[in-house]
C-alpha cells in the first residue's frame, strides 16, 4: 500500500477535552469547535468521542458542516454555527436544529422571519474586524434580539495566543461593555482565550485546536500521527542527487527512502530538505524536494532499511512540522489531505 497511514487517537482528543474543562473552572461550559472536519481529523468521530466525553455544544463554521455533526451525533448536542444564518440556511437550520450564531441585522431579520420562536445565538464583533456585530449595530437591535431570546452572545479574541498582547484587554473591556447586565449565556474564548485565565471565560469556553494537540495549548497530548510507507531504497555515491532540481547532493556514499507522500497530502513543499523523518526516535533528514506525492529521506545511517517512516510522531508534533514548514499547526491538520489511509483509536464511551 503506497498510502500514508493518519492514525488519530481518539482518547488523547476527550482527554485534552477533559484537561481544558478542568481549566474551564466550575460553572463554566466547554465546548468543542469541530469545524474543517474536526481540524481534519474527521469530524463525525471526533465529536462522537468529545459527546461521550461530556461536551454538550458543538461549534462548526457553516451550515454543512452542522448537519454532518448532526448526522453523526444524533438529537441532542446543540450545534451552533460561526457564520450564522446565510441565504439557503433556512432548511438546514430548521430541519437539523442547528444554531446559528447571527452576525448582522441582515441575519437577524432572516432568521427572526424564517424561522421565528428557532434558537439562535448572537456574534459581537470586539475589534478582530471579522465577524459579529459592532458595537453601534448592537446598540441598535439589542432590544429586539434580546426580546427573542437568544441562546448565547459571542465574540471572538484576535490575539490570545499573545497572553501579553493589549488586545486581549482591550476586547474583554469592549465585550463587557456591550454585553454586562444582559441575562444571556456569553463565551468569548477559543483555546487561547481560556488560557488566559478565569476573566475571559464567561458562561461557555470553545476550544478548538487545543483538543487536537497544538499550540497554544502546550500540554496537549499528541493526536496525531502520520507514517509513510518506503516505496524504494536505492544506494547513491558521493555527489550525486536526488530529486526535482538537484537541491541536495550526497556528500559521501549515500543511502536514499523513497517514502510515499508529498505536497498534495499536505506535506507542504517548504518541508524540501528542510524536516525530519523519524524511525524509532532516529531521526532521518529530508534529502531534496518535496514532490506531490514522494519524499526522498537520507537514511544513511540507519541499519537495515525501515518499511515506514514517520513525520508526524511524539519526536515531531504537529507545531515543529508546521515551524519547518513555515506555517501554524492548524493549517497543517486541516492541510492533510483525503489520500491517507486514516486510522482512529479509542473514543468508546466512558
Ligand atoms: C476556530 C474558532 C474557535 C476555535 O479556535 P481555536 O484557536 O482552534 O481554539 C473558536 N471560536 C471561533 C469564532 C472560531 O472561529
Amino acid at each position: 500500500m503506497a498510502t500514508g497511514h493518519l492514525t488519530i487517537d481518539l482518547d488523547a482528543v476527550a482527554s485534552n477535552w477533559r484537561a481544558l474543562d478542568r481549566l474551564s473552572g466550575a460553572g463554566v461550559e466547554t465546548g468543542a469547535v469541530v469545524k474543517a472536519n474536526g481540524y481534519g481529523l474527521g469530524a463525525d468521530r471526533v465529536a462522537r468521542a468529545l459527546a461521550n466525553a461530556g461536551a454538550r455544544k458543538f461549534f462548526v463554521a457553516a451550515a454543512e458542516e452542522g448537519a454532518e455533526i448532526r448526522q453523526a451525533l444524533g438529537r441532542g448536542p446543540e450545534i451552533l454555527v460561526f457564520s450564522g444564518h446565510m441565504p439557503g440556511d433556512t432548511d438546514m437550520i430548521g430541519d437539523l436544529d442547528l444554531i446559528p450564531m447571527l452576525n448582522s441585522v441582515d441575519q437577524l431579520t432572516r432568521h427572526l422571519e424564517a424561522l421565528p420562536g428557532r434558537r439562535f445565538g448572537i456574534q459581537l464583533d470586539t475589534g478582530m474586524n471579522r465577524l459579529g456585530m459592532e458595537p453601534g449595530e448592537w446598540a441598535a437591535v439589542a432590544q429586539i434580539a434580546l426580546a427573542a431570546g437568544p441562546h448565547l452572545v459571542m465574540s471572538h479574541l484576535a490575539c490570545a495566543d499573545e497572553p501579553d498582547h493589549p488586545m486581549n484587554a482591550s476586547q474583554l473591556a469592549a465585550f463587557h461593555e456591550m454585553t454586562d447586565g444582559i441575562d444571556v449565556p456569553r463565551s468569548l474564548s477559543a483555546t487561547g482565550g481560556l488560557l488566559l485565565g478565569a476573566d475571559y471565560h464567561f458562561d461557555v469556553t470553545r476550544p478548538g485546536i487545543g483538543l487536537y494537540g497544538g499550540l497554544p495549548y502546550t500540554d496537549a497530548t499528541p493526536v496525531a500521527r502520520i507514517s509513510l510507507p518506503v516505496i524504494q531504497t536505492r544506494e547513491i555515491a558521493d555527489g550525486e542527487t536526488v530529486g526535482y532540481g538537484n537541491s541536495w547532493t550526497a556528500d559521501g556514499p549515500a543511502r536514499i527512502a523513497t517514502v510515499a507522500a508529498g505536497y498534495a497530502d499536505g506535506l507542504h513543499r517548504a518541508l524540501s530538505n528542510n524536516c525530519t523523518l523519524y524511525h524509532e526516535g532516529t531521526a532521518c533528514p529530508i534529502a531534496g524536494r518535496v514532490s506531490m506525492d514522494m519524499i526522498g529521506v537520507d537514511i544513511t545511517h540507519l541499519n537495515g532499511t525501515p518499511q515506514m517512516l514517520d513525520i508526524l510522531c511524539p519526536e515531531q508534533g504537529v507545531d515543529a512540522l508546521a515551524e519547518a514548514a513555515d506555517t501554524i499547526g492548524y493549517e497543517i491538520l486541516t492541510s492533510l489531505a483525503a489520500r491517507y489511509r486514516r486510522t482512529w483509536l479509542g473514543g468508546l464511551a466512558q
